[in-house]
């Protein structure tokens, strides 16, 4: 089968592999759709971040050369012994935390800060970009039937964005304003629609950008190459600031703007991994109780995420520009993601 192997910084491959088999307590699915993410795309540009390449991972035992993709739903094929929550012909979407289940967080259910947290897809395993992935049966949800599978791929970003949104101190009625509007950051402005928020501010410089995050419901847009955004930000919320900021652009100016428009007490929310090191003005947040949150993927919310797409609380079909063939995944999927700002998410059918 064909799959999309990542074996170096700038080198991904298309290439023959076997076709996985199935072991006890693993379901086979034959992938509908995988989206690329913006972690694929670091791991492109900037990788090694979460791609072992020394080291196998301690839980998918796996190294570099790994198959690329973790945003994808598909089809039940086969299941393994034991296997009881799915069977043959189950439509699903892959929820692709890799966790230990024994360590302090696992124990409390929080398994995305597990001490081995990895993800099928980057640590290793049988991930989206190819014909065929093999996955613990613990990774999978059933989706409804009206959902679409384009729906289903963007499960996984959502619940990034669901997951950020709960952990912050958003109320029905609060506003908002989410800083970077790519994948991630427009559905965090959906996610906090849903959750009740009044006024919702979008700051991105990107003008492509900027028209997405109108679309999925942005109330006021702020450019910071045109404007100061923190003063604007504040002119807009009767002097106070927003109660919530998102930063979903992990840029140090980003993260500074994002703590002086909130208000006092306001809420911070660090939704970005960051490259390098970034200096933050403490007293920012000292002086005026304002709090720091920062939140890695998601727990414990794949199937309310699911209702909510379903239920359309959630467009996410808004994000899709376009639909691509594995063979063109670079061309046409990294390189494209990286050239032009007017792509958001793209989604690989690697079917023949
Ligand atoms: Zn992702
Ligand atoms: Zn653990």
């Amino acid at each position: 089968m064909k799959a999309a192997l990542w074996q170096s910084v700038r080198n991904i491959q298309v290439q023959d592999i076997p076709v996985p088999q199935v072991q006890a307590g693993q379901v086979k699915i034959k992938v509908a759709y995988c989206g690329i993410c913006g972690s694929d795309l670091h791991e492109y540009l900037a990788g090694p971040i979460f791609i072992p390449v020394d080291q196998p991972h301690p839980i998918s035992k796996d190294k570099a050369p790994v198959v690329m993709g973790h945003e994808f739903a598909g089809e039940v094929v086969e299941v393994g012994e034991g296997v009881t929550n799915v069977k043959p012909g189950d439509r699903i979407c892959i929820e692709p935390i890799y966790h230990c289940g024994e360590c302090a967080s696992c124990k409390r259910g929080h398994y995305n800060v597990c001490e081995k947290l990895g993800f099928i897809g980057l640590s290793g395993g049988y991930g989206g970009f190819a014909e065929y992935s093999v996955v613990p049966a613990s990774m999978i949800h059933l989706i409804p039937d009206h959902m679409t599978w384009e729906q289903a791929a963007l499960v996984e970003p959502a619940a990034v964005a669901v997951h950020a949104v709960r952990e912050s101190d958003l109320r029905i009625g609060g506003t908002v304003a989410v800083f970077g509007t790519g994948p991630i950051g427009l559905l965090v402005i959906q996610a906090a629609r849903a959750a009740g928020a009044s006024q919702i501010i979008a700051v991105e410089v990107s003008p492509e950008r900027q028209e997405f995050a109108r679309k999925v419901g942005a109330d006021v847009i702020v450019n910071p190459k045109e404007c100061d955004t923190v003063e604007t930000i504040r002119s807009h919320t009767g002097g106070l600031g927003v109660d919530v900021a998102y930063e979903v652009a992990g840029i140090e100016q980003t993260i500074n703007a994002a703590i002086l428009s909130t208000r006092s007490e306001g809420n911070i929310v660090n939704i970005s991994i960051w490259e390098k090191p970034a200096s933050i003005p403490l007293n920012g947040l000292i002086l005026t109780e304002r709090k720091m949150t920062s939140i890695i993927a998601y727990r414990n919310i794949f199937p309310q995420v699911i209702q909510l797409i379903a239920n359309g609380q959630i467009q996410a079909l808004e994000l899709v520009t376009k639909k691509i063939a594995i063979d063109d995944i670079v061309t046409e999927g990294f390189e494209a993601l990286t050239k032009n700002k007017s792509q958001i998410k793209i989604l690989v059918n690697p079917q023949p």
